[in-house]
């Protein structure tokens, strides 16, 4: 087992350093991704440590921090980069194999990732009170966050009932490859 993991970690190197972000070893550390970040704050390893330890073969190190699932893959740090490193792409690699290993450290986001997903799979678009009554059904919790449901309904900001988009089958073969 502990081997398999080891075999994983280094292909997921592998791969970042030959198809991801060959760029990797012109990062000299400056900080400017981390500075731009939102969320450096509550990251366990923040976007320049992530290039380190991916650098190192650190990769498990990553896997099992908080970083890779809290990432909101909004590219700040890659448009701040000064050596044009692409972080987000790293991050959400990172994430993707994180994910189709079944090793997300935060349940309730793979359960919100997969939900999302299988709702576009199907329409091609989101729908956002499918995936509410999913993700409560899921977790049971079944009234969570009802009350803003509601206001948010009122006010026509979502729609009651999903819309499907033509040529969503090209989607749902795209999305179920990664599931
Ligand atoms: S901004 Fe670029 S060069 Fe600077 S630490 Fe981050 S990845 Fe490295
Ligand atoms: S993409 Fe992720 S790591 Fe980069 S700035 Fe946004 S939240 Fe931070």
């Amino acid at each position: 087992m502990v081997t398999k993991i080891n075999n994983d970690t280094d292909r997921i190197r592998r791969e970042i350093l030959e198809y991801i972000e060959p760029k990797i070893y012109n990062c000299y550390q400056c900080g400017k991704c981390t500075a731009g970040c939102p969320l450096s704050d509550i990251f366990e390893y923040k976007p320049n440590q992530i290039i380190r330890l991916v650098q190192s073969g650190k990769i498990d190190s990553i896997i099992k921090s908080n970083s890779i699932f809290l990432c909101l893959s909004c590219e700040i740090c890659s448009s701040r980069c000064p050596q044009d490193v692409h972080i987000a792409t790293i991050m959400n690699f990172i994430r993707n194999e994180a994910w189709r290993a079944d090793r997300f450290k935060i349940k309730s986001i793979s359960r919100f990732y997969k939900t999302f997903l299988r709702i576009i799979g199907r329409t091609g678009r989101s729908f956002e009170p499918g995936l509410l009554m999913s993700l409560n059904f899921l977790s049971g919790r079944l009234f969570n966050d009802m009350d803003l449901a509601l206001d948010i309904l009122k006010k026509r900001k979502i729609r009651l009932l999903p819309e499907f988009i033509k040529g969503r089958k090209d989607i749902t073969k795209t999305i179920k490859k990664y599931m």
